[in-house]
């Protein structure tokens, strides 16, 4: 069986990232999501499990001893990291994995997988990406000016990413993100592993 491809899926806090990437997924029961480890506080809405394993400083830091993250790295003044056990079994049993990772893990995971495939989504203004980071109504207005800074730094990153999406309508960057992926599904090294008896067969001459 071929193994899975790891897609990691990086952009600015407000560029519907995570919506993006929930439709995707629900969409295509081939490709899976990875739920990453952080010590930032639970918002409202969120799930233990679902959005995030939550865990306190000293657990993370036990964890990060265990070499248990594939990669990790501080946003926002929390940590997040990846599982690396999660990872390598989920791609072993062939499904595509998504990590929703900022740039720095992203990074990180490039160089100990060069196979990774890294996507960046975009907004299609600042305006707009203010506007989104406004509209969540959670957080004050210096911590929103906090925000579009370290989204600004954020983006200058999308240079190192291997497909860059814009995300002014939802659906068209919808469309846009699963033709990525299926396109890295059809590619041909992806192909001759999945469909051996079938290539050899048709160049048997009979
Ligand atoms: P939030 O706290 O708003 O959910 O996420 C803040 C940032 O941390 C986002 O850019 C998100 O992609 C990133 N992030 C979430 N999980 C991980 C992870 O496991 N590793 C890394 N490097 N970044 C992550």
């Amino acid at each position: 069986m071929p193994t899975g491809t790891l897609f990691t899926v990086s952009a600015p806090s407000g560029a519907g990232k995570t919506s993006l990437v929930k439709a995707l997924v629900d969409s295509d029961s081939q490709v899976t999501v990875s739920v990453s480890h952080t010590t930032r506080p639970m918002r409202p809405g969120e799930q233990d499990g679902v959005n995030y394993h939550f865990v306190d400083r000293a657990r993370f830091e036990q964890m990060l001893d265990e070499d248990a993250f594939l990669e990790h790295a501080r946003v926002f003044d929390n940590y997040y990291g990846t599982s690396r056990h999660w990872v390598r079994e989920t791609l072993a049993a062939g499904r595509d994995v998504i990590l929703e990772i900022d740039w720095q893990g992203a990074a990180q995971v490039r160089r100990l997988l060069p196979d990774t495939v890294s996507i960046f989504i975009l907004p299609p203004s600042q305006e707009a990406l203010r506007e989104r980071l406004t509209g969540r109504g959670q957080d004050e207005r210096s911590v929103i000016e906090r925000r579009m800074e370290q989204a600004i730094d954020e983006m200058s990153h999308y240079v190192e990413a291997d497909y860059l999406v814009i995300n002014d309508d939802f659906d068209t960057a919808l469309v846009e993100l699963c033709a990525v992926v299926t396109a890295q599904r059809q590619s041909l090294e992806r192909q001759q592993q999945r469909h051996r008896d079938l290539l050899q067969a048709l160049l048997r001459h009979p």
